[in-house]
């Protein structure tokens, strides 16, 4: 548990950017961009980082919209020998950036700032873009999370000579789309930052806080059939359909439900049907979502859901063609002394309504792919008080995301993310335990 010194010089540092937060998630909040077009968010971002004293790097990890704003106290700062990042020049390039010399204790603040599209007009700036999922919060305690942080280690470290540390905020782009964070957990970026504990609050209109989340491991399949036109009624018998196809590999993957781990979900669509009832259809597209509950597991889904694709081609004659998505969502692997150093921290910030996650609910989300890298921890603050029952991505939600009860929520966010962030810098014993977690669930 940290010190009640140090709660109160977080509590104190997080008070003096509480206004400037609170201008931040709103300006975010007004401005919604969709991933991959978060330029102004992002540019916003690493100029408010720049101004309180981080040195800023951007784009970063070869994506145009994602930033590294770094702060190191006691040793040398990396982003000097990084400070323009060469974009990979493959997907698995080399990482963009190394920590060099001695490890120097680091935690790291994740911001995302994607909106999402469709809210007509309820669109603060008229382009139907809306952040009804609250990016512009999540950025916003991040910051403020840092800011804190790296005030409270300048104060003490008078009174802690030797005091080594590094504060990170990253910008992480397009969760709600293809996942930024795949890529760059991929490319290596977040082991060669040297994180010790990754952190990332996000709302949820859902009652109770959260610590202990679940996701699940997702990613999507397409399915193309290519089978033979004729005339359906005069020469059926020369024709190879390709709709039956679709139809048996539905049913092949309806029967596989059954027989697969607790938690595993696959749900799709039939993108293309055929072109007209009096045609054999010759060429039919289905999309398949799969999730399961860890990502090794999600790869035996996915082989079982193939084999009923090509065992549908064999059935009707079809060929197939299976293209899954390049990214790969990871499931969320909580890690106890990290979860354990955070909800004391909630508490002695007055949060008390903690709740446990059901997996039977659970979505996905591209923070799943960090937690395999380096330790993360995801907490979930409720809205559940206000919003009339809104949960995110629902039109209604979008109030909430800037209102002043998220503001509220954003400054104990901050506070509780700064504090344990402060332990995993300055307590060994504490990020020994974390790391040890971290192997151990390997
Ligand atoms: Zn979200």
């Amino acid at each position: 548990m940290i010190r009640n010194k140090w709660k109160d010089l977080i509590a104190a540092a997080e008070d003096r950017i509480a206004a400037a937060a609170e201008e931040m998630s709103t300006w975010l909040w007004s401005h919604p961009e969709i991933s991959d077009q978060e330029f102004g968010a992002s540019r916003y971002l690493a100029e408010k980082a720049a101004e309180k004293g981080f040195r800023v790097t951007i784009p970063f990890a070869g994506l145009e919209t994602a930033f590294l704003a770094e702060f190191t106290i006691g040793g040398e700062g990396f982003a000097e020998s990084a400070a323009a990042p060469a974009a990979p020049a493959a997907d698995h390039a080399a990482p963009a950036v190394t920590a060099p010399g001695a490890h120097i204790p680091t935690a790291a603040f994740l911001a995302e700032y994607d909106a999402l599209p469709g809210y007509g007009d309820l669109s603060p700036d008229g382009s139907g873009n809306g952040h009804a999922c609250g990016h512009n919060w999540i950025a916003a305690a991040a910051f403020a999370a840092a800011v804190s942080l790296k005030e409270t280690l300048e104060e003490l470290e008078a009174e802690l000579p030797g005091l080594r540390g590094r504060v990170l905020l990253i910008g992480t782009p397009s969760e709600e789309t293809w996942g930024g964070k795949i890529k760059m957990s991929e490319d290596g970026v977040f082991r060669a930052l040297g994180i010790d504990a990754a952190f990332e609050s996000h709302l949820s209109g859902a009652k109770g806080f959260c610590l202990e989340n679940y996701m699940l491991a997702c990613t999507d399949i397409i399915y193309t059939f290519h089978g033979k036109a004729s005339h359906a009624s005069a020469h059926p018998e020369n024709g190879i359909n390709a709709l039956d196809a679709v139809n048996l590999t539905y049913a092949g993957i309806s029967c596989l439900r059954q027989h697969l781990r607790p938690a595993s979900k696959m749900h799709g669509i039939i993108v293309k049907g055929g072109q007209a009832c009096n045609i054999v259809p010759d060429h039919t597209v289905m999309q398949f979502y799969a999730r399961a509950a860890k990502r090794d597991y999600l790869e035996t889904v996915i082989e079982k859901m193939n084999n009923c694709a090509r065992g549908a081609a064999l059935m009707t004659g079809c060929t197939v063609d299976i293209e899954r998505n390049r990214y790969t969502f990871a499931d969320m692997r909580n890690n106890g002394p990290l979860m354990q150093s955070m909800q004391e921290s909630m508490e002695a910030f007055g949060i008390t309504d903690f709740r446990k996650d059901d997996i039977n609910t659970a979505v996905t989300g591209d923070i799943g792919n960090i937690s395999y890298e380096v330790p993360s921890l995801y907490a979930i603050f409720s809205t559940a008080e206000t919003g009339n029952g809104a949960d995110i991505h629902e039109a209604g939600y979008l109030k909430v995301t800037d209102s002043d009860y998220a503001h509220g929520l954003l400054h104990t966010a901050a506070k509780s993310m700064a504090a344990s962030a402060l332990e995993i810098v300055t307590d060994e014993g504490v990020r020994n335990a974390v790391r040890a977690a971290f192997e151990a669930d390997a």
